[in-house]
């Protein structure tokens, strides 16, 4: 099984510095994730489809659309 980034409210839009969820006004960490997450969509500049894992494979969330500038929440980071 590859690894791939977590879901959790730690990768979520509203997780701030003070980890506070934003939507639940509730103290949260990287241990939690809820129904209404919303992925970051800026973690890292360089991942990104053409240096994903599954870039090209059976595995790919969306292959139809996969390309350079591209990234899902199924990016995997290459060994
Ligand atoms: S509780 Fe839900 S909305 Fe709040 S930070 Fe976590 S995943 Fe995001
Ligand atoms: S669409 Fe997602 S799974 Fe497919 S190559 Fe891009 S980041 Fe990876």
């Amino acid at each position: 099984m590859s690894i791939r980034l977590a879901s959790n409210c730690s990768h979520c839009n509203s997780f701030t510095a003070a980890h506070l969820c934003k939507k639940h006004k509730l103290k949260v960490s990287e241990e939690y994730v809820c129904d209404q997450f919303s992925l970051i969509a800026k973690l890292d500049d360089s991942a990104q489809c053409t240096n994903c894992l599954r870039h090209g494979k059976e595995d790919c969330a969306h292959p139809n659309v996969a390309a350079e500038g591209m990234l899902c929440s199924s990016w995997a980071p290459k060994v």
